[in-house]
């Protein structure tokens, strides 16, 4: 069984994730990525392009900034609404969500019942730019990255050949002051968001949504995930928002239960109407074919990348009995997983070829591991707890053959393959 505590014991041991400031007592909500985290991630980040890629759709890329002035946000509802329902125990001065907790029952940390009446609690970071400090200055850290997006439709269309229908896309960190962040890399107060923002004619938006829907279903096949643990949630009309035209949640049967991985929405013209309004600026794109100038309508594709590493992480997270031993093995798709091969002279006075091999493949760009020390099955183990899916052995006889030993993760066989296909086997499984 997998649980929360065995995979970030793992993100820790292994080098994944590691809680942020953690010499100084850790900071909440807030982690660091080790050498496999970073490269897990920079993994999720290109499979995610590459699927936007692999559409016969346009979709161009984008970087916004992270700070926002009070208008961005104003604008987007952010100011307004975008808060959670907050109360503390008097007693312990702990923290809660109203909407996770029942006020008729005690607090759950001290044991009394010494509620403060629930308030409102914004959750978007405010901070100061430049060095005069009042209200001309206050800016926001982004608590989502599509915002930037809307306010730049204008400027992608005119500076780039782009029609309408197309995407704007965008990776980058969103903050939000979660009241209690939890579940590891669930909810956190500074995260990753994979977002993007198609852009159609009104007429086209309903069919945009399910093509999308379809998309992100194929997305999520091609990660490998077990489908069984992700199912497509339509919100029920009472969930929507009074703008939004229907909304999906892509959900993982997490550890601690179904919960959203990413939400597709149909936005409507919502979005560009309220920038418009705020900044007194025409958004509206013209229509060569009908002469009438429109506002875009958006659907919208948001994922967190760092909610997905979780979510990769515990779909792949394997306890299997060897002999009398447990091995744990993470079965990651080979474009996922951290490291792609491990390259292992099976004792100090081979290392030398394995050692040449892994500078040259490490030059091409590839993410592979040299490790001669320990035994050759504990160095197996090891590989197979981060996930790599072949290990190539370097023994006696490959002096002789010129050729390697390939150990698979999944299925632990093991075969002679010549020294030369190395790379041909790792460029072909790590293809998208
Ligand atoms: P939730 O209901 O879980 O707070 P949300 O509906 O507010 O999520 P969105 O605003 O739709 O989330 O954000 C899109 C995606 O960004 C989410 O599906 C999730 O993957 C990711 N995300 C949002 N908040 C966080 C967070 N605090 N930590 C990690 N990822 C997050």
């Amino acid at each position: 069984m997998v649980t929360l505590e065995k995979i970030s014991a793992l993100c820790k041991r292994c080098g994944f994730v590691y809680p942020s400031s953690e010499i100084y007592g850790g900071l909440n909500g807030v982690y660091d990525f080790g050498p496999l985290g970073s490269l897990m991630k920079t993994n999720i980040r290109n499979f995610w392009k590459k699927s936007l890629n692999a559409t016969e759709r346009d979709v161009v890329f984008f970087e916004g900034s992270i700070l926002g002035g009070p208008a961005v946000w104003k604008a987007s509802g952010h100011i307004d609404n975008f808060h959670d329902p907050m109360v503390d125990c008097m007693n312990c001065k702990k923290r809660y969500r109203a909407d996770e907790l029942s006020l008729d029952e005690p607090c759950p940390s001290c044991g009394k019942k010494e509620w403060t009446a629930p308030r409102e609690f914004n959750l978007m970071f405010k901070t100061q730019v430049g060095a005069v400090s009042d209200e001309s200055s206050i800016a926001y850290l982004r608590p989502e990255t599509a915002q930037s997006i809307f306010i730049n439709v204008k400027n992608v269309m005119s500076s780039n050949r782009v029609k309408i229908p197309f995407g704007i896309a965008q990776v980058g960190k969103a903050f939000r002051n979660e009241i209690t962040p939890k579940q590891f890399l669930f909810r956190t107060r500074e995260f990753e968001q994979m977002e993007m923002e198609w852009l159609c004619k009104p007429e086209e938006a309903c069919d945009a949504f399910q093509y999308w829907l379809d998309q992100r279903q194929a997305f999520y096949k091609a990660l490998g995930f077990n489908m069984v643990n992700i199912r497509f949630r339509a919100h029920e009309k009472t969930e929507l928002a009074h703008y939004s035209k229907g909304c999906t949640d892509v959900e993982y049967q997490f550890p601690f239960g179904w919960k959203e991985l990413e939400g597709i929405a149909n936005r409507g013209d919502f979005d560009l109407t309220q920038h418009a309004t705020q900044s007194k600026k025409d958004l509206k794109v013209f229509d060569e074919e009908t002469q009438i100038s429109y506002t875009p309508h958006v659907v919208e594709c948001s994922v967190g990348s760092d909610r997905l590493m979780l979510a990769l992480l515990c779909d792949a997270y394997n306890e299997e009995k060897v002999d009398d031993d447990v091995r744990v093995v993470l079965k990651l798709h080979p474009a996922i997983a951290p490291v792609t091969a491990a390259l292992l002279p099976l004792s100090k006075q081979l290392s030398k070829p394995m050692l040449k091999l892994y500078f040259e493949l490490k030059k091409k760009g590839y993410a592979v591991q040299f490790d001669q020390t320990g035994s050759i099955g504990k160095r197996y183990r090891r590989q197979d707890e981060i996930g790599t899916p072949f290990c190539f052995t370097y023994d006696f006889e490959s002096q002789a053959s010129n050729t390697v030993t390939v150990r698979y993760r999944d299925s632990m066989q093991q075969e002679r393959v010549a020294l030369e296909r190395i790379e041909e086997i790792i460029k072909n499984a790590a293809v998208i």
